[in-house]
């Protein structure tokens, strides 16, 4: 991960910074269990990207007490960036939870969390997510969606190479 996010105010930084840019918080601190309780409430903070980005950091942790609350936002939420958010941060989610919440999401009438949602489908790509993205995405009306799955080649394990990188 090349940027770090500030654990007060979520912004992000860059790599090599060791203050937050915008409130000047330190970035090093250990991160406490109650980072994950902050970013869960920052899920409803007034400012929009900084909800988009508490969904993507708790994705990327992917701590369980974010599973249910991540869950009940893909259930409830009508903010189509936090959407987009949270079906990414879903799919990091190995679970029949965070499955029933993706294929949800797969009914939204937002393309792009259409997208999201199946993009997280494949790349949870057991049997069950596979069958939902299957089932769902495949009637989507938009080719978007229904170019995920037909992707399937991509999804093959990859041979490694000797570059050893691992982006995202
Ligand atoms: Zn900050």
């Amino acid at each position: 991960m090349l940027t770090k996010f500030c654990p007060r105010c979520f912004a992000m930084n860059k790599e090599a910074a060791t203050n937050c840019e915008q409130c000047g918080a330190p970035l090093d601190e250990p991160i406490g269990s109650d980072y994950v309780e902050r970013l869960i409430h920052a899920l409803d903070h007034p400012e929009p990207n900084t909800r988009a980005t508490a969904a993507l950091i708790l994705g990327k942790i992917g701590d369980q007490r974010a599973l249910d609350a991540l869950c009940s936002k893909a259930e409830t939420s009508k903010d189509m960036a936090l959407l987009e958010a949270v079906a990414e941060a879903l799919g990091n989610f190995p679970s029949q939870k965070a499955i029933d919440a993706l294929a949800h999401l797969l009914r939204t009438s937002w393309l792009p969390v259409r997208v999201k949602a199946a993009e997280a489908l494949k790349r949870i790509g057991t049997v069950d997510a596979l069958k939902v993205l299957r089932e769902i995405a495949m009637k989507d009306a938009s080719e978007l969606v229904r170019k995920v799955r037909e992707d399937d080649n991509e999804h093959r394990p990859k041979t490694l190479s000797g570059s050893g990188t691992c982006g995202t």
